[in-house]
Parts: structure tokens; C-alpha cells; sequence
């Protein structure tokens, strides 16, 4: 354990926000013995490349470090299990050069595989709920371990179980997904439609990274957290009163009734692409990303993401909220509705 660690590094924001006491438990007993321990309330890391730090202060942090991938067969298809601390696109990888078909579509998502179930990671018309078979969470009350399969985990866009009835009682040791071992592409997304139609898995995982890399900015050179708000999904009438004003709406039908939005659309027509508010900002290539260009305060990126709240909900009457998770000194908090402007 380490007292006042820094988190610059454990966080794709890039802000240095000091916790009081940082925990790295490599295994189960590991994780029992600093649980016997640990009286604050803490927060579970994986990589931090979906949280922001709002105050130079967090809570106290566990970030599960357990390693270790396997792989089962089982009839047509492969059943590949890998540990909370094993990075979500080195498994991609690793899967792609093993020909184990499903997720070469998710390739370089940032993240630990732990995180993963937590939002349902999705990319390209592929979500991770396609593919998982169970996960393996320890439960904090009775400190045993659960089976969660698909349907026990509740998934639904950029949502789960974890980050609802789930959220603070437990810990997700390890994630089993079924792969194929007869490949299909999944080509339907824009941008992957214009491979040619004998493409393998892995000129579809290149095809995903050139995209990626084109599209989204790099954390490492462009600190960020991917897109920053979560795409509203709007009853349907709602979406037919928007398309009368705004024809070129982009619009995804869902079930019940429902049409996801883009919120980097909306950002987009209220006029922020690009938009700089002292040393952060709206990325200038996808106005879903909000960028740190050389804050060291999360609170920037909250008051930025505020005034986005502002304009997109005067210009659309459609309130944003936020995919990432914010943490402060005292948990986990909410983006608050702005007045309307
Ligand atoms: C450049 C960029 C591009 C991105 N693109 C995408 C994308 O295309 N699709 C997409 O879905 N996401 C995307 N993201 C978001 C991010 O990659 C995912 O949300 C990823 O799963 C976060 O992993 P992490 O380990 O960094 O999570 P963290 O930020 O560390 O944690 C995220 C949440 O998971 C919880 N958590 C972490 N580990 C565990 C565990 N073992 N058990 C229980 N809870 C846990 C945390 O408490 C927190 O609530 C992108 C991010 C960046 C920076």
C-alpha cells in the first residue's frame, strides 16, 4: 500500500490527484487481507481511462492487478477467460493472432478487461454483451465468488449491472467471453463497409485502429477520456418533432419506441467542435471527446462539460449526461443539470 500516491499516471485525463492510501492487490488473498483492513470508503481503478479526478483529492483507490489468460474449447467455438488487470486490447490482440473470432471490432478501447463489462464497452457494432459468457465477481459482503452470466449482468448501452444494484458491493475478478473459431465479419459500421468482402480478422482489427487512430485522439499525446457523454436515446415523437427542424439528424431506431442520437452531433450543431475553455477543451476531430490540453485541475473539464450541458440543452431541449465517471474527494458524484440558457 502507498500513502498520498499521485494518479497522474492512472488516469487518461492525465490529472495529478493525490489519494491517501493506493492498494494493488495481485490476488484473492491479497484482495482479502486489504479488505480485512481498509475502514474509508474506497474506489475500484482499472486503467482510469473512463474516470475523471474532479479534486486534487480522491478517495482512498483499489486497482485489482490480478493477470492471467485462458483458453477453453468447447465445440465451435472457444470459451477465453481473462483476469481483471489484463488489458482490454492486448486481449484483442491476443485473440486476432489466435484466430478466436467476436471482438476484433473492439480493438484499442483503452481499459483493463475488468472495467469492460462495467459500461458494456462497445465500438464499430460490436458490444461486449455479444460475446460474454459469465464474469466472476467477488462479492465484498460475503467475500466468496459469484458466477454472473450474460443475462445477470444486465447489459444494455453503456450500462450494466456494475454500475447500478451492483455499483460498490463487489469487484469483477475475471471475464470469460465466447469466441468463434469460424470467422464472420462484422462489417455493417461505417467505415469497415468499404473492406472488401474476403478481409480477415485481423485486416479488420487494423481497419479498426487506422479508424480509431484517425478519429479519436491519443491520451498519451492529447490527454482525454473518449466520449465524454453518453449518445441520449429520446422517445420516438421526441425524435420526430427534432428531425421537422434538423432533416439531417443522425439517428439510430432502438427497441420500445426509442432512437439513439449522437451527442457528438449535437455538440457539433451547437457550434463547440473544437471549442477551447482556458487549458481544455472540445476535441477538433470528434466533438464527443473532451480534451486536457494542459490543466491540472479535473475541475475544468466539469465546468467545460457544463457549458456543453448548457448549449446542447438550449438548442435541443435534450440534457446530456456524462459516460465518464466522476470521481471527488467523497465518491462518486453526478454532472448537475444546468439551467436552461
Ligand atoms: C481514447 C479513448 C477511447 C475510448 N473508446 C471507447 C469505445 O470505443 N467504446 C467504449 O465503450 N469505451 C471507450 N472508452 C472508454 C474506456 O476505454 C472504457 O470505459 C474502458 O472499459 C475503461 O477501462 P478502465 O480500466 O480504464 O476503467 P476505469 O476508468 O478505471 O473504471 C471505469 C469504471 O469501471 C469500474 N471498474 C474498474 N475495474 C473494475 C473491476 N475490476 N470491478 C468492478 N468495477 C471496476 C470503476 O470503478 C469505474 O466505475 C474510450 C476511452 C478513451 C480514453
Amino acid at each position: 500500500m502507498q500513502h498520498q500516491y499521485d494518479l497522474s499516471r492512472h488516469n487518461s485525463f492525465a490529472f495529478p490527484a493525490i489519494c491517501p492510501a493506493f492498494y494493488q492487490p495481485h490476488s484473492l488473498s491479497e484482495l482479502d487481507a486489504i479488505l480485512e483492513e481498509l475502514t474509508s470508503p474506497f474506489y475500484i481503478l482499472g486503467a482510469g481511462s473512463n474516470t475523471l479526478f474532479t479534486e486534487a483529492k480522491t478517495t482512498t483507490i483499489l486497482q485489482p492487478a490480478f493477470k492471467g489468460i485462458s483458453v477453453n474449447e468447447d465445440g465451435d467455438s472457444v470459451l477465453v477467460s481473462a483476469q481483471c488487470g489484463e488489458n482490454w486490447h492486448a486481449l484483442v490482440s491476443f485473440c486476432v493472432d489466435n484466430q478466436y473470432y467476436g471482438i476484433e471490432n473492439l480493438a484499442l478501447i483503452p481499459g483493463s478487461v475488468g472495467a469492460a463489462p462495467v459500461q458494456n464497452i462497445g465500438a464499430y457494432g460490436t458490444e461486449l454483451a455479444d460475446v460474454i459468457e459469465y464474469v466472476l465477481w467477488y462479492e465484498f459482503e460475503s467475500k466468496s465468488i459469484k458466477k454472473l452470466n450474460r443475462s445477470a449482468c444486465q447489459f444494455a448501452y453503456r450500462d450494466s449491472i456494475f454500475k447500478n444494484q451492483l455499483a460498490g458491493k463487489g469487484l469483477i475478478v475475471e471475464v470469460t467471453i465466447r469466441l468463434a473459431k469460424q470467422w464472420q465479419a462484422n462489417l455493417t459500421y461505417r467505415g469497415l463497409d468499404e473492406l472488401p468482402g474476403d478481409v480477415t480478422a485481423k485486416d479488420v482489427f487494423d481497419k479498426v485502429i487506422a479508424i480509431r487512430r484517425a478519429k479519436l485522439p491519443d491520451p498519451e499525446i492529447l490527454p482525454n477520456a473518449g466520449s465524454f457523454f453518453k449518445n441520449p436515446v429520446v422517445e420516438k415523437h421526441t425524435f420526430e418533432a427534432l428531425k421537422k427542424r434538423y432533416p439531417n439528424i443522425p439517428a439510430y431506431p432502438q427497441e420500445n419506441n426509442k432512437v439513439k442520437l449522437a451527442a457528438g452531433w449535437l455538440i457539433e450543431q451547437s457550434g463547440l467542435k473544437g471549442f477551447r475553455y482556458g487549458e481544455v477543451g472540445v476535441a477538433e476531430t470528434q466533438a464527443l471527446v473532451l480534451v486536457n490540453y494542459a490543466s491540472k485541475h479535473g475541475q475544468d473539464i466539469i465546468h467545460l462539460a457544463q457549458y456543453v450541458q448548457k448549449q446542447v440543452l438550449a438548442k435541443f431541449e435534450i440534457f446530456l449526461q456524462a459516460e465518464v465517471r466522476l470521481l471527488s474527494s467523497k465518491g462518486l458524484i453526478e454532472l448537475t443539470q444546468p439551467r436552461q440558457a
